[in-house]
């Protein structure tokens, strides 16, 4: 049985006084979670988060990281970085770095490695752009995005990836995809899996949908069989994160 797993991310979003207000809230509402829950606030709430969270199930995660050690990479955070404070995830090639910061799936590659080698949960982020699914694209690309970050990745190591399947046009538009079309992409997801590794791997790896995820449609999203959990943006800005942690 996969255990699911419900991310929030935060985005650029809540300074250190707003990350407090909200986590002592949400701490309380949330012990007996069924889920693996984690937050992934700026990297400024970070230490905050590890701290007030510390006494609960709740884990920590990053929105990004740089896939070297230390050097001239001006405005970035190593893996080590994220590891000395207590963080236990890491996003990695979510749309929106893909989109404005030139993140490529090659990047994406490298960071997951890395990510890998420090015992940090590697989030990937797949998905396809509206114009490709229009062109009845999705499965070319989503599968070949998995494929190019999941390259030198050992049979060892692949059960600790996330693979988060968001499609472009589902994220922050309020136009979430149907169970089905989500279903449809994380079975590929799954197979494209069981085909670089064996079938032990791919029944173990843990695929999450995101794209407007909110507490209306957790629960059939969640019911779909390929489906493992949620990276959630706008819901886990509120507390209605509550409410899809215990959908
Ligand atoms: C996201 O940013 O990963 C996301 C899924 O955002 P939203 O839930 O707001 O669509």
């Amino acid at each position: 049985m996969r255990r699911p797993v419900i991310a929030g991310n935060w985005k650029l979003n809540n300074n250190i006084e707003a990350t407090k207000e909200f986590l002592l809230q949400l701490k309380d509402k949330i012990k007996d979670a069924e889920v693996d829950a984690v937050i992934c606030p700026t990297y400024t709430s970070l230490s905050t988060a590890i701290e007030l969270l510390k006494d609960t199930d709740v884990k920590v995660g990053a929105q990004n990281m740089h896939w070297t050690t230390s050097g001239a990479y001006t405005g970035e955070i190593s893996g080590e970085m994220l590891k000395e404070l207590g963080v236990e995830y890491v996003i990695i090639g979510h749309s929106e770095r893909r989109q404005y910061f030139a993140e490529t799936d090659e990047t994406v590659n490298k960071k997951v490695l890395k990510a890998l080698s420090l015992d940090l949960i590697p989030i990937v982020c797949v998905g396809e752009s509206l114009e490709e699914r229009e062109k009845g694209l999705q499965e070319d690309i989503v599968t070949n995005q998995v494929r190019l970050a999941l390259e030198g990745v050992t049979k060892d190591q692949i059960s600790k990836v996330i693979i988060a399947y968001e499609p472009i046009w589902a994220i922050g538009t309020g136009k979430t995809a149907s169970s089905e079309q989500a279903e449809e992409v994380c079975k590929w997801i799954r197979e494209t899996v069981e085909k670089l590794y064996t079938s032990q791997e791919s029944e173990a790896i843990r695929i999450q949908y995101g794209g407007s995820v909110n507490k209306s449609n957790v629960k059939e999203l969640m019911g779909m069989p390929n489906i493992d959990g949620a990276l959630v943006g706008g819901a886990s800005l509120k507390m209605d994160f509550v409410d899809l942690i215990k959908y």
